[in-house]
């Protein structure tokens, strides 16, 4: 057969070569070691939180090396593309600060030499491919209609035959130049398919980043390659792309495993080198006592959004997806108290095959870390940034007064032990609503061994001689001055050794006024509270609470 005549038969408007695509996209000069990763989405729905990991992921390995990290959108299935599926790909990404080098960096903007990076727009260069494929004898087209198709996948079932095109099935292999030419006369349609080479009885090894040895059988099936509208399949885009755009290292999930060979072959057909592979395992969770896959239907969890609406610190979920990656960054992090997460090297040979567990406690744990890291004024940037676009009513009490806000976030925040209270910003409304006026519910707990005339003996006292200006020493000199005056213990200690001669200590005495003040039998510094809030509001608190004994 005349393969250069079918391939002009095929693709007579396809003028470019391989080569000329080789010349366009020359091979990057990266400096040794570079590594060149790519995060590949459709745009099909939401950002993933595993999708979310994988170009995490994806991004380290590049900008540990000095490489690049590419992102391209593989929009070759139409039918289950969603409305602005780019954009919110792109708006997860850039909510997590996840660095894009080259393709698409923001939502209008797509920067680098390698592109178009948006497959659609590559429908030429594939052909491109195809059209070498073709001539050289390596690709074919292929009539066979839906129907046939079926009737080809009924009997492999019946006969329990390996599924799809290839041996005795494909019989659109075996088609000359004349019926070829007379089928696209007709205008009938075809798909493109990869004459495999594979062999039955053999089979392929490689080593993947993460993995190590894989070895399976060959492929052996004719996949389809470009489909009757002249867009490629994943398997040819991917090959294409990914040799034009000189990726290193395709990081991707593991449910591409089964279809490395395929991969492979194509690379090997086509003559190219392949990239190396680093198959990911998805994310787990436990279910009813199992393991099972995040999923975008039963958890709320999968999609990145649902972090930010919640007000997870970025940098506490890029940590907890990091510690997921590779257990040894809780080291670095105990080791490394301040340093930023990029400064830990991740490594893929370290990352689990089997998936790991995601654990929204362990999550918080890691937020709640983080936060308390972080400086008063860092904490109120964050948390208003969140209460913007998430609790407005939040957002105007906490800007109504900067100064009074980061001094409540400075509540117990010493650098030796820090308070831990909130693992993300959704959590400051009820941390803090006894802060507010209009937040502050005013219900009371209950003080169980101060009884109610002994509470309003010592708050109608400490009213008198409280002074807002005292220091944090002499503020609890004046609580041992009330617990005295009521014939309550000064020292703990006191009460310990004798208790019946006490009707209380001086602990009880900073409890009473807690409660007045918050509600709360449990806040952050008391001293630090009081003096915030100002002596009126205190005092005014401390009334009410009096009329509420009463
Ligand atoms: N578009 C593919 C997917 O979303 C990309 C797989 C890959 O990274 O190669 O699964």
């Amino acid at each position: 057969m005349d393969y250069n005549k079918l391939a002009e038969l095929m693709f007579p408007t396809i003028t470019k070569t391989v080569e000329d695509y080789e010349r366009i996209y020359p091979k990057r000069n990266l400096k040794e070691g570079a590594q060149v990763t790519r995060f590949a989405p459709s745009p099909t729905g939401f950002l993933h939180i595993g999708g979310l990991f994988a170009s995490l992921i994806s991004e380290r390995i590049a900008h540990q090396t000095d490489g690049v990290f590419i992102l391209r959108i593989e929009d070759t299935d139409k039918k289950r593309e969603v409305e602005n599926g780019v954009e919110r790909i792109l708006e997860g990404l850039k909510n997590f600060e996840i660095k894009i080098d080259e393709g698409f960096t923001d939502f209008d903007t797509c920067v680098g030499e390698y592109g178009p990076y948006k497959q659609r727009e590559r429908a030429e260069i594939y052909q491109a491919f195809a059209k070498k494929m073709v001539s050289e004898g390596l690709a074919y087209p292929c009539f066979c209609t839906e129907e046939e198709l079926t009737e080809i996948r009924n009997i492999q079932e019946e006969k329990k035959i390996l599924p799809g095109y290839h041996g005795e099935f494909a019989k659109c292999r075996n088609l000359s130049l004349e019926q070829i030419e007379e089928n696209i006369k007709k205008g009938l349609p075809y798909v493109v398919r990869m004459k495999s080479p594979g062999n039955p009885e053999k089979r392929i090894s490689f080593k993947d980043a993460i993995r190590g040895n894989i070895e399976m059988p060959e492929n052996i099936v004719d996949v389809v390659i470009l489909k009757s509208d002249g867009i490629p399949t994943y398997h040819f885009a991917h090959v294409v792309d990914d040799y034009l755009m000189g990726t290193t290292v395709v990081i991707r999930g593991d449910e591409w495993i089964s279809s490395a060979p395929i991969h492979l072959q194509m690379f090997y057909l086509l003559k190219l080198k392949a990239p190396k592979y680093a198959h990911i395992a998805p994310i787990m969770k436990e279910d009813e006592g199992g393991k099972r896959k995040i999923s975008k239907r039963k958890d709320p969890e999968a999609a990145v959004t649902y972090y930010s609406e919640e007000g997870y610190p970025v940098e506490g979920v890029i940590e907890y997806l990091l510690n997921l990656a590779n257990y040894t960054f809780e080291d670095f992090r105990r080791n490394n108290k301040t340093a930023h997460w990029s400064e830990f090297k991740l490594e893929m040979n370290k990352m689990s095959n089997s998936g790991g567990l995601f654990d929204l406690v362990k999550l918080n744990d890691v937020c709640k870390n983080k936060i308390a890291s972080y400086t008063a004024e860092q904490v109120y940037d964050l948390a208003i940034a969140w209460a913007k676009e998430y609790d407005s009513e939040l957002y105007s009490l906490l800007t109504r007064d900067k100064d009074f806000s980061v001094a409540m976030f400075n509540f117990d925040r010493n650098p030796d032990k820090p308070r831990k209270d909130i693992g993300k910003f959704n959590e400051v409304r009820n941390s803090f609503s006894f802060m507010f006026d209009e937040l502050f519910d005013g219900k009371y707990e209950e003080i169980p061994n101060v009884d109610k005339a002994k509470q309003k003996e010592i708050i109608e006292i400490y009213k008198e001689i409280y002074d807002e200006n005292a220091d944090k020493d002499t503020w609890f000199a004046t609580l041992k001055e009330v617990a005295v005056k009521v014939g309550f213990a000064a020292e703990v200690k006191e009460y310990k050794a004798n208790p019946d001669a006490f009707g209380g200590h001086v602990g009880d005495v900073s409890t009473v006024i807690r409660v007045a003040v918050t509600g709360r039998t449990r806040t952050p510094d008391l001293w630090g509270i009081l003096k915030t809030l100002g002596k009126n509001k205190s005092s005014d608190r401390m009334e009410k609470y009096i009329k509420e004994l009463n």
